[in-house]
């Protein structure tokens, strides 16, 4: 069999041409999207990610910006930034890249955050409306591009029994939560799988649509899928490759090769899921930008 492969790269397209015909109606009438990043430190796949986005921001029309901190910086100084940015009228969202070093508490910068501004969805807030199905919060990224492509991919969720692998904050907990709401894109049967699970094969062997964020370099074989199932590969992963002028290559969580002789569709790595995630935060961004 061979799978649909489901473009994220085109699907991202879309919906960021969408979102720069509504900031350019929003600029009109003199109101232009601005998000800004705030990067502590140094992590280089941190200043790539952080890049990407600023680069998608002009591209779609809006105010990207910046601020950057040394890995010294304190707790004190990072929150009086944000307060900074809180209040700035120019800044419709904001996010603080993660991770952050270990001398700075997530939770307390995290909760800092306007949650009106709050584009990447993690404050508690947010995570609060994104439970109870409340429209008016934000959704965080990487989930909402991945209900957002098995929409405009045709896969249908409803009555469906969704697997994600991993349980994390910023993908497999906010995915479950999307996908049991009442509405389209959702209505899903979903059981999450982690580390403790057990036969976990003989979980995901039971899914017709099988989400993977665990960061296990092709964990997911070929065994371990329903024939005819719908893959979503969130993963991104450095492996090794002497061949490559980098040194190394991105694979997903899924044995790609194999598994898509398998099942029905599938998302590549990368191409996949990576540019839907920029594409949503843009979408945030337009919805902070038009609500604030
Ligand atoms: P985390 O490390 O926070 O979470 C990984 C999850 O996978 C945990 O819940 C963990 O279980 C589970 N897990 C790990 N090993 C196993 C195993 N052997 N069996 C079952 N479950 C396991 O990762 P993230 O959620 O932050 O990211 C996951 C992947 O997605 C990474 O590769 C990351 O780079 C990628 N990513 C991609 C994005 C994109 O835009 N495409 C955005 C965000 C992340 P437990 O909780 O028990 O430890």
């Amino acid at each position: 069999m061979s799978a649909q492969i489901i473009d994220g790269k085109a699907i991202g397209k879309a919906v960021r041409a969408e979102v720069a015909t509504e900031v350019a109606r929003l600029t009109e009438r003199g109101i232009v999207p601005g998000l800004t990043v705030v990067l502590v430190g140094e992590d280089p796949a941190s200043q790539v990610y952080v890049r990407m986005k600023g680069r998608a921001c002009d591209e779609a029309g809006m105010k990207s910006g910046t601020v950057r901190l040394p890995t010294t910086v304190t707790e004190a100084e990072l929150l009086d930034t944000i307060d900074r940015l809180n209040a700035d009228p120019t800044v419709h969202g904001m996010l603080v890249q993660l991770p952050l070093p270990d001398h700075i508490d997530e939770a307390n910068v995290l909760l800092r955050i306007d949650p009106r501004k709050d584009v990447d969805g993690f404050h508690p807030i947010n995570v609060g409306k994104l439970v109870t199905g409340d429209p008016n919060g934000f959704k965080p990224a990487t989930p909402y591009g991945v209900q957002e492509m098995l929409i405009r991919s045709g896969i249908e969720t409803s009555g469906a029994h969704v697997v994600i692998v991993g349980r994390s904050n910023i993908v497999g907990k906010p995915m479950a939560n999307l996908l049991i709401q009442k509405g389209p894109g959702a209505n899903a049967t979903v059981t999450v799988c982690h580390s403790r699970t057990k036969d976990i094969g003989s979980v995901t062997r039971s899914a017709d649509i099988l989400i993977v964020a665990m960061g296990k370099p092709e964990f997911i074989t070929a065994d371990m899928v329903k024939p005819g199932a719908a893959v979503i590969d969130v993963g991104i992963n450095r492996v090794d490759d002497a061949t490559k002028e980098k040194g190394y290559r991105l694979v997903g969580d899924v044995a790609y090769g194999p598994v898509s002789e398998v099942v029905a569709a599938i998302t590549p790595v990368p191409g996949g899921v990576g540019p839907m995630t920029i594409a949503m935060l843009l979408k945030n961004t337009l919805q902070a930008a038009m609500t604030l």
